[in-house]
Parts: structure tokens; sequence; C-alpha cells
């Protein structure tokens, strides 16, 4: 029995990067997508990293900037 309970914001906020890089397991996948389904907070942030990403894309950057993992970091510890 897969026991699918949500994970707290701390945890989603932390996979959120590798969930849009699909560099977790799907099961872990699942979890953040749930959590993103209810939690407002996050679901600005995912919309934040998106946005991210596809600018990384676009550009030469082969790495998350500085004060991007910064805002990051910040956002986790304010929950
Ligand atoms: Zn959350």
């Amino acid at each position: 029995m897969t026991d699918t309970k949500a994970i707290p914001c701390s945890e989603a906020v932390r996979q959120l990067w590798d969930y849009l890089d699909h560099a977790i397991p799907p099961e872990d996948q699942e979890k953040v997508e749930k959590h993103l389904s209810f939690c407002r907070s996050c679901c600005g942030e995912l919309e934040f990293a998106k946005e991210m990403r596809a600018f990384l894309a676009t550009s030469t950057a082969q790495e998350i900037p500085p004060h991007v993992k910064e805002r990051l970091e910040r956002f986790v510890e304010r929950l």
C-alpha cells in the first residue's frame, strides 16, 4: 500500500528544481505535485522557478544564479 501523505512546504520547495528537471523518482514527483495542488505559497514559488528555468534555457548560464538560490533558501526559512 502506498502512503501518499502530504509533504511539508520545506520539502516541496527543496525538490522544486529537481521536480522541474524530472530528476526525482516518480513517487516524489507525485508528492510535490500533490503539495502544489493545494499550497498557494509554493505555487507562487513554482511559477517563479518555471520562469527562471525558461530564462536559463534561453541564456548561456548553466547554473541557477546565486540570487535565485538565495531566494528559494529564504523562502524555505520563512516556512
Ligand atoms: Zn507549500
